[in-house]
Parts: structure tokens; C-alpha cells; sequence
């Protein structure tokens, strides 16, 4: 067994619009599971918006270099001293959640995705976008059979925080629901939502014709470019942009007492102009509500994975190889997108 393996490293803070290749293929030191950690060998692992926020240092890695990657299915190779949870050979994923204290209020409230010593896979810790990484095994999940490993990555980050999205939301079945982007976590959210609120209508908000045309595939009632006026209002609406300019739009649509539900670790400045278009009185009287999303916690990630597997949620994947790593990157920069892209590396 060798020593060394391959990463796609990130070494520092870069703008992709000036860089197109900001991650290096090298081979580096395997690492080694600590007590209580696990090894895994990695199977794939999906590419997230938010590998964009930490190469454009929005949400910087703590250290350099770092191998990114958050969305990891593999297959356990070695267990640390005293890891018990799981054996060589079971199939486990790991997601966003690297670890946290297990100690604070958050964390005993089940609500560790708060949790103020919270560290993330792939920004705080190396992640999957090499063979192998290693994860303490309380937070390893067991992947359900009915998934293949690529369709099982996406459920990992974009699912899972999708799913604790419609949780924040409060949304009931028969009210309207809004979704502003449509990407991995977007075209995740319509297939959940239509099976746990199956009397709510959908209306679908993003920016190209491809991404609307499949929403209306998926079952949205409704789909327009982000400035359009839907036919009804809606009750509640999940923003998964990196942009401002849906978030005024979003409140505009609201109904009385509606929540718009923000789920985006960073906001980009592009765009920041557009919050000068908020009207008070139009986009936030009559009690509508802001919340954002933050991170995801171990029990939303085992809920979901739970639920994913009981309704059959196929996502959609686009599949790359590891060492083009940076193409993915950049065409989901681009916003060119039909579902989740997932890099396949051991199979
Ligand atoms: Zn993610
Ligand atoms: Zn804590």
C-alpha cells in the first residue's frame, strides 16, 4: 500500500476570474486516522458553491495548502485506535460538518451546525478532493444501499442543507413556495418539498432558461427570470444565490407574514447596489421574515440521508474526473448547470 496519494490542492486565496486553474494535482502524504478517526478511501466527492467562497477567500481555509471538499462518499480502509462505529469496507460519506465541541449549548441541543468551535470539511480540515482523507467517526454517516456513490454526494451538502432550509422555512402543506436559484440544492429542494408538502405549488426563479425549463420538468408550476412577478404570492421562499438582487425580489413576492429563507454561507459584493431597491412598506411590512441558514448539523445529515433513500430522490449528476477538478469549478462558476457535478476519483 502506498504512502503518498493524489489531491487537488488549493495553495492560496485566488479571483477565478483572473486564474481558471486555481487548484494543483500533486501527490502528497496519506494521511493518517488519529484516535477515534477513520480512513477513508474516497469514491467521489461533489463540487459546492462554497469550494468557490473559499478559493475567492469568502470563506477562507484556515490554512494553506488545503485539499477542499465537503461532499464525500468512500469506503472505510483503516479504523484509529479506539474507532468503533464502523469497519473496514462499510460505505460511509462525510459532509460540510467536520467537527464541533460537542460540548456547548448548540451542540447539546442538537443544533451543531451553531456551534462556535464548528469546523468544516475541505475549509478547517483537508477534505475529499484527493483519495484519501480522514474524519473522526462520530461524524461519518452510513450511506443508504439504494444510492450509487456519485448520486449519494450531492445528497451530502446540497440535500441535507436543502432539507434543513425547508425545515427553517415552516413552510405547510398548501402554501406556495418560491425557490430563487436553482442549482444542486434548488432542484433537491423541489423534488423534497413536493413529496413532504404535496399540495404546494412551486415557482421556480433562475437566472437561465436551461435552469427554468428544468424546473418546470421537476414539477414547478411556475418558472421566471429573477425579477418577474409570479402569478400568486408565496408564502415562504428559499434563495440558494450568491447574490443580492434576489433577495429584494424575493420580499417583494412574499405574502403577508411570509419567510424568506436564505441559504448561502456568503453573500458576493457584485451586486450589493441592488439592497438600495428594498422598499420598506412593499418588501418588508406586514411581518415577513429573514432567517439564514448556517452549515448543517450531524441529525439534519442523517435525517435527510433517511429521507432521501425513502422517496427515491435520484439527483441529477454531471461527473468529472479529479484532475479536472478546476473545469467543474469553473462551469459551475458560470453557472452552466444541470444538477450536481461530482468528481470521481477511486473507482
Ligand atoms: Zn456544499
Ligand atoms: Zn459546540
Amino acid at each position: 500500500m502506498g504512502k503518498t496519494m493524489k489531491a487537488m490542492i488549493l495553495k492560496q486565496i485566488t479571483a477565478l476570474s483572473k486564474n481558471s486553474t486555481p487548484l494543483e494535482l500533486i501527490d502528497m502524504d496519506k494521511p493518517i486516522p488519529k484516535s477515534g478517526e477513520i480512513l477513508v478511501k474516497v469514491s467521489v466527492c461533489g463540487v459546492c458553491h462554497t469550494e468557490l467562497d473559499e478559493i475567492e477567500g469568502r470563506t477562507p481555509p484556515a490554512s494553506f495548502p488545503r485539499v477542499l471538499g465537503h461532499q464525500v462518499v468512500g469506503v472505510v480502509e483503516e479504523l484509529g485506535d479506539g474507532a468503533v462505529r464502523f469497519k473496514k469496507g462499510d460505505r460511509v460519506g462525510v459532509a460540510w460538518i467536520y467537527s464541533s465541541c460537542g460540548e456547548c449549548r448548540y451542540c447539546v441541543e442538537g443544533n451543531d451546525n451553531l456551534c462556535e468551535k464548528f469546523k468544516a470539511t475541505g475549509r478547517d480540515a483537508d477534505g475529499g478532493y484527493a483519495e484519501y482523507m480522514t474524519v473522526s467517526e462520530h461524524f461519518a454517516y452510513r450511506i443508504p444501499e439504494t444510492f450509487a456513490d456519485s448520486e449519494a454526494a450531492p445528497l451530502l451538502c446540497a440535500g441535507a442543507i436543502g432539507y434543513r432550509s425547508l425545515r427553517l422555512s415552516k413552510i405547510q402543506d398548501g402554501q406556495n413556495l418560491g425557490l430563487t436559484g436553482f442549482g444542486a440544492s434548488g432542484h433537491l429542494v423541489i423534488k423534497m418539498a413536493r413529496h413532504m408538502f404535496p399540495g404546494s405549488d412551486i415557482y421556480v426563479f433562475a437566472r437561465s432558461e436551461q435552469e427554468r425549463d428544468f424546473a418546470l420538468e421537476l414539477g414547478a408550476v411556475w418558472a421566471g427570470k429573477t425579477e418577474d412577478t409570479p402569478p400568486q404570492k408565496l408564502d415562504t421562499v428559499i434563495d440558494t444565490t450568491p447574490v443580492w438582487k434576489p433577495v429584494v425580489e424575493a420580499l417583494k413576492n412574499l405574502n403577508t407574514g411570509g419567510r424568506l429563507v436564505i441559504n448561502a454561507i456568503r453573500k458576493e459584493e457584485v451586486d450589493k447596489d441592488y439592497l438600495l431597491n428594498l422598499n420598506y412598506h412593499r418588501d418588508m411590512w406586514m411581518e415577513k421574515e429573514i432567517k439564514s441558514v448556517a452549515n448543517v448539523s450531524r441529525k439534519d445529515v442523517s435525517e435527510f440521508l433517511q429521507l432521501a433513500s425513502e422517496i427515491g430522490l435520484q439527483p441529477e449528476i454531471q461527473e468529472y474526473s479529479l484532475k479536472d477538478a478546476n473545469r467543474a469549478l469553473i462551469e459551475l462558476k458560470e453557472g452552466n448547470l444541470k444538477g450536481a457535478k461530482v468528481l470521481v476519483i477511486n473507482n
